[in-house]
């Protein structure tokens, strides 16, 4: 695959012929003070230099709430598949990371066609980190770079971008873009350079060990008190979920229409941290009291998920979940860290 360079006055113009184009084009824009990925009308609108977005890009491969399927009362049923071409632009490295492990978990044992067939129109430019957000913590988790799952990545080297193509599908975009070049050695060597300052410098919460040992860690720290004094604040408001490129549990619910003929079957996001999450028939909740929830989170992220996906760490340090909690209690790297205190753990 190739790797060139284009200068940024000609990205835009390839933008702009994108949203001309039959794909919905979706951009990281201002809002505010802030950013958020969104439906891009104007070329000038997207800010390949942004810092995080409130919400991952998440919300693309796994919407809030999609159908699965409709049914007619007492009668047939029918796989509903929602999804559309999208052209998704700006993904921060660790939100490509989360995306990848989604993949595996999605095409993992039962294959997930919903999530699956809308992963497979989703063609996504991913872009190396220019600004560190506050809370960001990617170098600790060794994902702040990435080599797999975009079509192409970006990286801002000054006046130009190097364009690396990874796939089919980012060829032909390349292929679309005026006045692109080879990449020189000189261009490639500043590419390095953006790559290797990331990978140590997207750190605002530095984690005391590799996180590879988590789940060794975690192994001893199930009655660890942190869990007790962490939650005391919590609010169970589930924010931590929400903003999580990582959380994927949703819950399943089926609506039938008034006429009491009809219906479907839909998906929404849930979290973990909710207090009616883990309620089930006969109104038992197996995780009433704010500390077990608090540490199933912690366990996902750092044990139960990693179990299932080759050892890969479910948190990306991303930091949204420490902006977030209004409690300031949500930081895994302040969890792992306190139970690392402990000299027979540690
Ligand atoms: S746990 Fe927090 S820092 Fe880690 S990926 Fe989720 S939101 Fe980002
Ligand atoms: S840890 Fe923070 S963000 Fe998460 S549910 Fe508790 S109060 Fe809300």
């Amino acid at each position: 695959m190739s790797v060139s360079t284009v200068t940024k006055e000609q990205f835009r113009q390839f933008v702009s012929s994108l949203i001309g184009s039959a794909q919905t084009v979706v951009g990281v824009q201002a809002k505010h003070d802030k950013f958020a990925f969104g439906e891009l009308k104007n070329a000038d609108d997207l800010r390949l230099d942004y810092d995080v977005t409130i919400l991952s890009p998440r919300k693309y491969v796994l919407p809030p709430k999609e159908t699965l399927l409709s049914f007619k009362v007492g009668g047939d049923s029918q796989s509903v598949q929602e999804s559309e071409k999208m052209i998704l632009l700006g993904v921060h490295p660790y939100d490509m990371v989360a995306i990848n492990q989604m993949d595996e978990l999605f095409s993992q044992g039962e294959y997930d066609t919903h999530y699956m067939n809308r992963r497979n129109n989703i063609t996504i430019i991913a872009c190396d980190v220019v600004t560190a957000s506050e809370n960001v913590f990617a170098s600790s988790m060794n994902t702040a770079t990435v080599d797999t799952g975009f079509d192409i990545l970006l990286t801002d080297i000054g006046d130009a971008y190097v364009v690396e193509a990874a796939t089919d599908k980012g060829e032909v975009l390349v292929k679309m873009m005026t006045g692109v070049k080879s990449a020189a050695d000189g261009d490639l060597s500043k590419r390095k350079a953006v790559q290797d300052k990331n990978k140590t410098g997207l750190n605002k919460h530095v984690l005391q060990c590799k996180p590879s040992y988590l789940p060794t860690l975690l192994e001893k720290a199930y009655d660890h008190p942190v869990w007790e004094e962490k939650a005391r604040l919590c609010y169970s408001c589930g924010s931590c979920n929400q903003v999580c490129p990582t959380c994927y549990c949703f819950d399943v619910q089926d609506e039938v229409d008034w006429n009491l003929e009809t219906g479907r079957r839909t998906r929404a996001w849930d979290g973990c941290l909710l207090e009616n999450f883990a309620t089930v028939a006969g109104n038992h909740n197996f995780r009433k009291h704010r500390e077990d929830r608090f540490r199933h989170r912690m366990y996902r992220k750092g044990k139960y998920v990693p179990s299932k996906i080759g050892g890969q760490i479910a948190c990306v340090g991303c930091g949204r979940c420490v902006s977030a909690c209004t409690s300031h209690i949500a930081n895994p790297v302040d969890v792992y860290n306190r139970i690392m205190e402990q000299t027979e753990i540690g």
